[in-house]
């Protein structure tokens, strides 16, 4: 008792002194507790729960070296730094290290002085590393992302099932293993791996009560995930793609739409990835484009959205990924855009797998599509698949917030769960919905389901397959039914549906969503975005209005009035209605500058007009899309603000002069500005120049063609028009 005093004391203490912490989290007290008795320990915690410190503390207060097992360089590097910065002794073995870095490794560990060896599981292996280990004092080992361990799991590493062995090998060491995602499958897996049955259990509830779940169909995903974004500008948020060439996309589709974005994935060189990271840490940007390469260890506490743009491979992933949002306790706002198509595109990559990883991520996968499909409260659901089951729903969730249609069943009910018990509780949803509808195939025959009593009782009630499959998996998610344990998709009866067998009473049901009916996005909606700001149908009246304002404006500033606005930028007001500086300078064709020197008066227009004709403004439908800068022109503005001669950008870039003045052109047309002095001067006097300004001034129109034949027999070149106009252009209207 004594003792268990002083130590109780000693880690409360040792967690201000070291972490500044006055308040152990949850359950960390009694982990550190079980762990510093020796006894096995199995933590399961959600992501930003606080695992790490359940061992670095006891490693810091017990006498040698803790292992720590990670499973990526990354993470380990990230700890280690952190532990450094707090004044502990903590270092990593992996095959990174120079022969030097990996002698000081030994050397701590074996005088004692290290207390955190952080260590990758095919490091563990080598021969010489386990000599080392064995010489040392070791006070525990504990495994970090234990589900790696389980080929039911998401993320199964086969060097992390040899763990056991290792340990064993060093000597008889207490072990804590630490997951935030475990079914009860994968932890059953675990514990089993590990020979470790009997050890001391921590789960704490999986439920982020602040993280608002939503799913929405992805249909124009870019238009949604721009105006999402810029309802939420300013707030860090994390968008998750699958693929490297989609994380470039969106990443560039965000910036061009004036978010601070950048991407992050495994194919960009380390220091660009460190470089991004660490600008997305220091909200030097807002959103990060990522595939799951990013978020393992990282600990912004202030991620205020997690967005899937693509439907992730397990729900395992989706809820570590959705965790990363919200840390502190505050909003969290979990957005994942659905389509079967991605389901489908990610069942192609499973294809050349072995044959039992492909049927593991082929499960994983289908339970992503119920997730995705049902009706049922998101958080129920999340947590019913990690083993909680919650009494009521959360009230905060699409499926709660937005509910499909409800309907209610009594004698449905009672029908499929005598279809579990007369096929013996050995069936998946499948076959029990091919039974209860008379579907007959190979297994039903096989079994003689035929013969059964509820053959085709399902057709009584005038419902499909799909109406059955949805009811079986509901009645689960409520208790009802219960998956085995032991053998993926099969279902049994619960006491509580062994109860209502006898006690049956109406239970109320969701209809699945119908995302299938809603159209697909085909990845075209760009194109629709390139309609939407291109101005198909606009508002006439609104666009006469704009026009009587730009001649007036016109006159009073003594200027052409094509200078202060082109007609397809009026034509594009007139379709989305900008009401702010910001939705105006997203017109084509007008940049921040012209909307600082001519705007205000237009939208005080446009928002009179809005209002008084109750006009909805849609605003999210401008999008531009990435193509307006591409890199050629990003290079030309650079090299004309560094004052390179034209010849010389055409070359390098292999254009023609023809070529690049288009170029320039498009850029000075949407609104940017160019200072061509230095090139113009060397080709033209002064006076010339004055002349053709001159002219673009009293000009009803910039059109070369006209100019041309105002100065004809000048020997002016078309060049020169094209280079005064773009001159003058950018000095009065940009
Ligand atoms: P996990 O590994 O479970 O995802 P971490 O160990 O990274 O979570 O911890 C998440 C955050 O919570 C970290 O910023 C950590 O410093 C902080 N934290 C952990 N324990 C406490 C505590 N007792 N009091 C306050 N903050 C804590
Ligand atoms: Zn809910």
């Amino acid at each position: 008792m004594q003792v268990d005093q002083t130590v109780h004391v000693t880690i409360k203490e040792r967690l201000k002194e070291i972490f500044g912490y006055s308040q152990f989290r949850g359950d960390q007290e009694a982990i550190i507790h079980s762990i510093l008795a020796g006894r096995n320990t199995f933590v399961i915690m959600p992501t930003g729960a606080g695992k790490s410190l359940c061992y670095q503390l006891p490693a810091i207060v017990s006498e040698g070296t803790a292992i720590v097992i990670s499973p990526l360089i990354a993470l380990m590097k990230n700890q280690v730094d952190q532990l450094n910065a707090f004044g502990i002794n903590a270092q990593f073995l992996n095959s990174t290290l120079s022969k030097a870095e990996m002698n000081k490794v030994k050397k701590d560990t074996l005088n004692g002085t290290l207390k955190l060896l952080y260590i990758a599981p095919e490091s563990l292996t080598k021969e010489e590393n386990l000599d080392f280990l064995k010489k040392a004092t070791i006070s525990f080992v504990a495994i970090d992302e234990a589900h790696c361990i389980s080929e039911w799991g998401h993320d199964f590493r086969p060097e992390y099932r040899k763990i056991r062995g290792i340990v064993d090998d060093i000597g008889n060491l207490p072990v804590i293993a630490l997951t935030a995602t475990a079914t009860p499958k994968v932890q059953q897996d675990i514990q089993k791996n590990l020979q470790m049955e009997e050890a001391d259990l921590y789960k704490t509830s999986f439920n982020r009560k602040n993280l608002y779940y939503e799913i929405k169909p992805k249909v124009e995903a870019k238009k949604q995930l721009i105006k999402f974004v810029k309802q939420n500008k300013g707030k860090s948020g994390i968008i998750y793609c699958l693929s490297r060439k989609t994380v470039e996309e969106i990443a560039e589709l965000l910036s061009v739409n004036d978010v601070k974005a950048l991407p992050y994935h495994a194919g960009l060189d380390p220091q660009t990835r460190m470089h991004n990271q660490d600008a997305f840490l220091n909200e030097d940007v807002d959103v990060i484009c990522a595939t799951i390469a990013f978020g393992m260890g990282i600990d912004k506490p202030d991620v205020r959205f997690v967005i899937h743009y693509d439907a992730p491979k397990s729900l395992e992933g989706y809820y570590q990924e959705t965790g990363r949002s919200g840390r502190d306790g505050l909003e969290g706002n979990c957005i994942m855009f659905y389509s079967y198509d991605d389901i489908v595109k990610l069942e192609k990559f499973n294809k050349d797998k072995p044959v039992t990883e492909r049927d593991n991520a082929r499960h994983l996968l289908s339970e992503m599509v119920s997730y995705s499909n049902l009706g049922v409260c998101r958080r129920r659901q999340l947590l019913g698949y990690f083993g909680e089951f919650m009494k009521e729903d959360c009230g905060f969730c699409d499926n709660c917030m937005k509910p499909t249609e409800k309907f209610k069943v009594q004698h449905e009910v009672v029908l499929a769960l005598q279809t579990v018990l007369q096929t013996d509780q050995r069936f998946d949803v499948s076959h029990l919905s091919d039974v209860l509808t008379a579907t007959s195939n190979q297994y039903v025959t096989s079994y003689e389901h035929n013969r059964l009593d509820v053959y085709g009782k399902g057709r009584e009630f005038n419902e499909t397959a799909e109406f059955w499959c949805s009811l079986i998996k509901q009645i689960t998610i409520y208790g009802y039914l219960e998956k085995d344990v032991d053998n993926y998709g099969i279902l049994k009866l619960t006491q509580r549906g062994m109860n209502y067998i006898e006690d049956p009473y109406p239970i109320t049901l969701a209809k699945d969503h119908d995302y299938a009916h809603i159209a697909v996005d085909t990845g075209e909606d760009e194109k629709d975005a390139d309609a939407a700001s291109g101005g198909v149908a606009y508002d006439e009246e609104l666009l006469g209005l704009l026009k009587a304002l730009r001649k007036k404006v016109a006159r009073e500033k003594n200027l052409p009035p094509y200078v202060i606005f082109q007609d397809p930028s009026m034509e594009e007001m007139a379709t989305t209605y900008p009401t702010t500086r910001e939705e105006m300078a997203q017109i084509n064709g007008v940049g921040m500058g012209k909307v600082q020197k001519f705007g205000k008066q237009f939208i005080d227009l446009i928002t009179k007009y809005v209002e008084e004709n109750e006009i909805e403004t849609d605003k999210d439908v401008v999008v531009k899309s990435t193509v307006n800068k591409s890199k050629v022109k990003i290079y030309i503005i650079q090299q004309i603000d560094r004052k390179v001669d034209l010849d010389e950008i055409a070359e390098a870039k292999s254009l023609s002069m023809e070529d690049l003045m288009e170029e320039i052109e498009h850029i000075c047309y949407s609104g940017t500005r160019l200072n061509l002095d230095y090139y113009i001067n060397q080709v033209m006097d002064e006076d010339r120049q004055d002349e053709i300004f001159e002219y673009f001034m009293r000009a009803e129109t910039d059109n070369i063609a006209i100019a041309l034949r105002e100065f004809g027999g000048d020997d002016f070149t078309e060049q020169d028009l094209r280079l005064m106009r773009i001159k003058f252009l950018s000095e009065v209207a940009n």
